[in-house]
């Protein structure tokens, strides 16, 4: 099974003809709610590619929290692993999108910060990101036997203590940009990627949005391209490639055989607006890939 360890938030969307200036007051048409955080984003990916899916995660004691879990629960995610915080506001995200498509974003934490850590995953994929607590991460990674993916977004400080008990790190170029910043002309990616394994067996994955990814170990490397499409919106794409890629190593799938599949799925992604209701069947992505 894919078990993830996780943000599970509610997107609140507005959209906007253009943003607001600091102390500007802008009207919007309405706005939208749809299920959110980047663990729960992941969750519906791994459980659509039709991976056994494990949320785990905390969510407070009001509506918004059982919204989350029924949204959860109605993609067949087991969530008994989500944890009801007295007292807690759910995770929320305030999002303000643009006629062009750029965005605001304001994210209050709430549970999501008071995750405790569970017991370690022996079996199957542990996949988690860091909009829970480093802290909360570390013991889990560290006494766990299954398959370890982290997916290091947001970028924070204090993740890399992790790095050491994961076996695949995967992060987009904006965040191999804080952990490895370019020096000067220096853009070989596949070196800076690799400057982050602690070990032998571990592999990073950057992911390059419409340019693919590019795979390392320390004595191998694989560029995937990405599929060729036209986004609709591409929130969401990292999620959708990080809970792909899980169940495709839960079913035993070697990096290389699951990567191009992570990638088209990724790509489908972008084709639908939002994140968790943009995610593809696995289904669809096959039929992408022979098509
Ligand atoms: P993030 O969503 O974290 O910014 P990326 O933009 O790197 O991550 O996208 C993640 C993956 O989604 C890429 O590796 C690629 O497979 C797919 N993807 C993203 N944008 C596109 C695009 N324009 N066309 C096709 N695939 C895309």
């Amino acid at each position: 099974a894919v078990h993830i360890v996780g943000s599970i938030n509610i997107d609140i969307i507005a959209s906007l003809e253009r943003l607001p200036l600091p102390g500007e007051t802008v009207m919007a048409g309405a706005t939208a709610k749809l299920p959110g955080g980047k663990g729960a984003n992941q969750a519906v990916a791994a459980a659509r590619m039709g991976a056994q899916t494990r949320m785990i995660g905390a969510v407070g004691d009001g509506d918004a929290g059982r919204w989350m879990r029924d949204r959860l629960a109605a993609d067949g995610i087991d969530v008994s692993g989500i944890e009801v915080l007295e007292g807690q506001e759910t995770g929320t995200a305030y999002i303000a999108v643009d006629a062009e498509g750029e965005n605001q974003i304001i994210v209050v934490s709430g549970a999501n910060a008071r995750l405790r850590p569970c017991a370690p995953v022996d079996e199957g994929v542990l996949l988690a990101q860091l909009e829970v607590p480093v802290a909360t991460l570390l013991p889990v990674f560290a006494q766990s036997k299954a398959i370890r993916i982290l997916n290091t977004a947001p970028a924070v400080a204090g993740a890399r203590a992790l790095f050491e008990h994961v076996d695949v790190l995967v992060l987009n170029e904006h965040e191999l940009g804080v952990y490895v910043p370019a020096d000067g002309d220096d853009d070989d990616l596949a070196r800076r990627a690799r400057s982050l394994l602690c070990r032998d067996g571990q592999a990073v994955v950057i992911t390059l949005g419409a340019n693919g990814a590019l795979a390392v170990r320390s004595d191998w490397h694989l560029h995937v391209p990405a599929v060729p499409v036209i986004p609709v919106d591409t929130i969401g794409a990292g999620d959708c490639f990080c809970g792909a890629l899980a169940a495709l190593l839960d079913e035993g799938r070697c990096l290389e055989e699951a990567l191009p599949c992570a990638s088209a799925a990724a790509a489908l992604c972008t084709l639908g607006q939002g994140a968790a209701p943009s995610m593809p069947t696995r289904a669809a992505v096959a039929d992408l890939l022979l098509g």
